[in-house]
């Protein structure tokens, strides 16, 4: 039985700044989610349920038991399969709300996929982990000039900005020409409280809601930084950088994809190994490696085994995450053992 629409965003219809109008608005549009932890999971929770029409969650992580905590689309099932989050974020939103249209992809977005996997959506959520993604969301929201909203938190800090291209500063107006690579703090050595992704997520939400609903003129332009520890709120208005390298001289180098590195750091003591153009057969996978290495495991999506101290898990795409050792030598030898040269 289909659920009446009015019944089902009765109280968003009756909030003035949406009304009928708005969630028209609402659901003929879409938006892509860049990286489904936990910031990206509390948005698209808070999106689909919202109404928004079409959503693309990309994330290229599966669910693990310490994601639980604070990411609030998986469950422990999830965790048992070792379920990719974007399989596992899309059947759950489809539970939420089946009027609209939900595609969960598991790549790691690079410069060799970003226009095929960002192009066609009016707006684009950051729930990713890292400054290297950011910046090349960044590099194609200000080239092909569409809005996106930077959200990012650690312990219990967190903030948030729309960037919209040209009138608004952008990423790199912010961070400066190198950006914060350098950060130190992840949430993988000094943790992350479930609230402040919460929090953070919902001022995502709460514009992205603005935008999609053509209520632009209510975007309140600000960087907002929160620490629900200790009560702090903040909010500045960021200037744009007249000599900003990217919104300014139009210099996209994140785009051009100067060497991304076939091997990158992806949380503490673990390492992703790239592989372009791979095809992995994983059960042809399984077979093979069941004859040397006990406890192979594969579902379809990805395959993982141990090899003491180390663990590692195989996508379809040939792309590999390796616990236990941050020795890109050491992640290149194990690939090749077993997956191939
Ligand atoms: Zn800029």
């Amino acid at each position: 039985m289909t659920l009446p629409l009015d019944e089902k965003y009765s109280r968003q219809l009756l909030f003035a700044g949406v009304g009928p109008e708005g969630q028209r608005r609402l659901l003929s549009s879409g938006a892509t989610i860049v990286g489904c932890g936990a910031i990206g999971a509390a948005v698209a929770n808070l999106l689909a349920r919202a109404g928004v029409g079409r959503l693309r969650i990309l994330d290229r992580d599966f669910v693990e038991t310490s994601n639980l905590q604070r990411q609030v689309l998986f469950d422990e099932n999830d965790a048992r399969e070792a379920l990719p989050k974007a399989v596992a974020a899309e059947r759950k939103l489809r539970s939420l709300n089946s009027d609209i249209h939900i595609e969960g992809i598991v790549a790691d977005l690079n410069s060799r996929n970003v226009q095929e996997l960002l192009s066609g959506f009016p707006l684009i959520l950051d729930g990713t982990d890292n400054f290297e993604t950011r910046f090349l969301i960044n590099d194609f929201a200000v080239q092909s000039g569409t809005p996106w909203i930077y959200a990012a938190a650690v312990a219990s800090y967190g903030l948030s900005f729309v960037i919209r291209p040209r009138e608004t500063a952008c990423l790199a107006c912010l961070l400066g020409p190198e950006g914060a690579l350098g950060l130190e703090e992840t949430c993988d050595t000094v943790g992350v409280l479930g609230p402040v992704v919460n929090l953070v997520a919902s001022f995502e939400a709460a514009e992205a809601l603005k935008i999609l609903s053509s209520n632009a003129s209510a975007l309140h332009g600000r960087l907002i930084s929160c620490d629900v520890w200790t009560g702090r709120l903040q909010s500045v208005q960021p200037e744009r950088n007249p000599a900003c390298r990217a919104c300014a001289q139009g210099e996209y180098r994140y785009l051009h994809g100067e060497a991304q590195p076939h091997i990158t750091m992806c949380g503490r003591d673990s390492v992703q190994i790239h592989e372009r153009g791979r095809v992995l057969d994983l059960p042809a996978l399984e077979k093979r490696l069941s004859s040397t290495i006990p406890g192979v495991r594969q579902n379809g999506f990805l395959l993982r085994f141990q090899v003491t101290p180390y663990e590692m898990t195989v996508f379809t795409d040939g792309r590999a995450i390796l616990k236990g050792t941050k020795d890109p030598a050491v992640a290149r030898s194990l690939y090749a053992k077993y997956i191939g040269a």
